[in-house]
C-alpha cells in the first residue's frame, strides 16, 4: 500500500522543517545582516576617502603650480642682478608688484638669508630648509601640509647667473580658504553617509522582516504538515524562490494527502472485507455451540460454511500479500514467455467455471505473440481477466481472447458479452476493493482486487491495461505488454 513511499515523503518532509527550522533563520539573517554591514561599511569607507584624497591631491597641485609661477617670477628679475645683496634683491622685488605670498625668503648661493618679509625676519642668518638646500642644488622643490583645515606650502627654485647658482628664492603660503572647501567637503560627505547608513538600515530591516515573514510562513506549514494536518497549503505570493519553494511543498504534501487517503481507504476497506466472513464464522460457531441438540448433518454443513468463509479469508490474505509484494519488489524476473501457449493453458483451466456459467470461451491468437514478462505473471493476468469476463457473463455469453503483435509490444484483449461496467465506474475500475456490484461480486468468490492485482502486475513489466464498454453489450480489457525481440520460438 505504498508504505515505503509514505516514509519517504514523511522523512523528507520532516527533515526539511526541521532543517529550517533550526539553519535558516539563524544563518539568513546573519549572513544577510554581515553581507550587507561589510558592504556598506567598505562604501562608505570609500566615499570617505577617495573624494578627500582626490580633491587634496588636486588643491596641492594648484597651490605648486600657483607658487611655482611666482619663484619663477621672481628667480627670473634676480637673474638680471649682477650680484646678489640685500639692496639688489630689495631693488629687484620693489620692481614687482604686489606678491600675493605669505613669506618671500631670498638667499645667496650659500644660504644667506638677503631678503625676508616674514614676521620675524631672518636676514643675515642662514636659512637651510630642505626646499633652499634643493634649489641651492639647481632643482626645483615644492611641499605641502594640510593642518586643522589650512595648507602649508612651500616652494623653492634656484637664482641662475651665467649657467651658476647664485641663490634660492623659497615662497611661504597658507590657504586657509581651500583648507576650509575641503573641510565642508569632508562634512558633507560625513552627513551623505549617514543618511545612507540610516536609509540602507531602515530598507534592510523592512527587507529581512519581509524575508523572514515569508520563511515563518513557510516553516509554519510545514510544523502544520508535520503534525498531520495533510490539507493545510501554504499561500505565498509572489514568483521568487521561496514562492517556489512554496509551491513544491504544497504539491509534496498534496502527494502525501493522496497516499494517506488511499492507505486510510486501504485499511478500512480490508477491515470491512476481513471483518465479513470472520462474522460469519463467529455466527456459525455460535450457532453449534449454543445448539446442544445439534444433529450431525446440520453440524456437518456449518462446518462446511466456516471452511469456505475461511477459504475467503484465505483468498484475500493471498491477494493481499500479492498486492504487497508487487509494491515492494522494484523489478520483477523477467523470460520470455509464450503468450498463445498461456492463452490456452488459461483457457483450458477456466473451461470448468465458463461450462458452468453457460459461457463460451474463445480464443483468436496472432504470430510472434512472445512477451518479455514471466509465466507467473502472465498466468496471473490472463486467470484474472478471463476468470472476470466469465464472472461478469450471462448465460449463453461470450468470451473472446486476442493476441497480436504490435510493434514492439504485444496486444492482449479480453472481450466479453457480459453485464458490463457504467461508464462512471471505468475509471476506478483498477482501485483497490472497487467493485462495481459487491453483492454479485462477493457470491463469485470475488475479492475487488483482482484487476488491481493486474494493473501493477502490467506496469511492473513496462506495459499497461485499460479498459472500454463495448457497443453491444459487455467490455474489453487490453493489455498491452513488451514483445520478446529474440527470433524463432521461445527457448
Ligand atoms: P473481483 O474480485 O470483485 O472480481 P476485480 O478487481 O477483479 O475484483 O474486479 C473489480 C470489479 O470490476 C468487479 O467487482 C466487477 O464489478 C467489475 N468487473 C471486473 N471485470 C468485469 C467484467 N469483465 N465485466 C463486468 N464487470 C467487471
Amino acid at each position: 500500500m505504498g508504505t515505503d513511499r509514505r516514509k519517504v515523503l514523511a522523512a523528507g518532509l520532516d527533515s526539511l522543517s526541521r532543517h529550517c527550522q533550526t539553519d535558516i533563520p539563524h544563518s539568513l539573517q546573519t549572513r544577510l545582516a554581515l553581507g550587507y554591514f561589510f558592504l556598506i561599511a567598505a562604501l562608505l569607507v570609500l566615499m570617505n576617502t577617495y573624494p578627500l584624497i582626490m580633491s587634496q591631491n588636486l588643491m596641492f597641485r594648484s597651490q605648486q603650480t600657483a607658487l611655482a609661477n611666482q619663484t619663477a617670477l621672481i628667480s627670473n628679475t634676480l637673474t638680471t642682478a649682477d650680484e646678489l645683496t640685500p639692496e639688489t634683491v630689495e631693488q629687484a622685488i620693489s620692481q614687482l608688484e604686489d606678491l600675493d605670498v605669505a613669506r618671500v625668503v631670498i638667499t645667496d648661493e650659500a644660504g644667506l638669508v638677503l631678503y625676508d618679509t616674514g614676521e620675524t625676519s631672518a636676514v643675515g642668518k642662514y636659512a637651510l630648509t630642505r626646499e633652499i638646500a634643493e634649489a641651492l642644488g639647481n632643482n626645483d622643490a615644492f611641499s605641502s601640509q594640510y593642518r586643522d583645515g589650512t595648507f602649508f606650502s612651500r616652494a623653492a627654485a634656484p637664482v641662475m647667473n651665467r649657467n651658476q647658482v647664485v641663490g634660492a628664492v623659497c615662497l611661504y603660503e597658507q590657504d586657509s580658504g581651500q583648507g576650509a572647501l575641503l573641510q565642508e567637503l569632508q562634512r558633507n560627505l560625513r552627513l551623505i553617509s549617514v543618511v545612507v547608513c540610516l536609509a540602507v538600515l531602515v530598507l534592510f530591516w523592512a527587507f529581512s522582516a519581509f524575508l523572514s515573514r515569508r520563511v515563518r510562513a513557510l516553516l509554519g506549514g510545514m510544523r502544520t504538515v508535520r503534525a498531520g494536518e495533510y490539507t493545510h497549503r501554504i499561500t505565498m505570493g509572489g514568483h521568487d524562490e521561496l514562492a517556489q519553494l512554496a509551491e513544491e511543498f504544497n504539491q509534496l504534501t498534496g502527494r502525501l494527502q493522496t497516499t494517506e487517503e488511499e492507505r486510510r481507504r486501504f485499511v478500512s476497506d480490508a477491515s470491512h472485507e476481513l471483518k465479513t466472513p470472520l462474522a460469519s464464522i463467529r455466527l456459525l460457531t455460535d450457532s453449534i455451540l449454543q445448539d446442544e441438540n445439534i444433529d450431525r448433518e446440520t453440524a456437518r454443513e456449518f462446518v462446511a460454511d466456516i471452511g469456505e468463509a475461511a477459504d475467503r479469508l484465505i483468498h484475500i490474505s493471498q491477494e493481499l500479500l500479492e498486492l504487497n509484494r508487487l509494491d515492494e519488489e522494484r523489478t520483477r524476473r523477467r523470460e520470455a514467455v509464450d503468450l498463445n501457449e498461456q492463452v490456452e493453458r488459461t483457457r483450458r483451466l477456466l473451461t470448468p467455471l465458463a461450462e458452468e456459467a453457460q459461457v463460451t470461451l474463445e480464443t483468436r491468437l496472432g504470430q510472434a505473440c512472445a512477451v518479455w514478462c514471466n509465466t507467473e505473471d502472465t498466468v496471473q493476468i490472463l486467470k484474472n481477466l478471463m476468470e472476470n469476463a466469465i464472472k461478469y457473463n450471462v448465460p449463453g455469453g461470450r468470451v473472446e481472447v486476442t493476441t497480436c503483435r504490435r510493434g514492439d509490444q504485444v496486444s492482449l484483449s479480453v472481450a466479453d458479452t457480459g453485464v458490463g461496467i457504467p461508464e462512471e465506474d471505468l475509471p476506478r475500475i483498477f482501485e483497490r476493493f472497487y467493485r462495481v456490484d459487491k453483492a454479485r461480486s462477493r457470491a463469485a468468490g470475488g475479492t475487488g482486487l483482482g484487476l488491481s492485482i493486474v494493473r501493477d502486475t502490467v506496469r511492473h513489466h513496462g506495459g499497461q491495461v485499460t479498459v472500454r464498454a463495448r457497443e453491444e453489450a459487455g467490455v474489453v480489457f487490453e493489455v498491452l505488454l513488451p514483445a520478446w525481440q529474440g527470433e524463432g520460438e521461445v527457448p
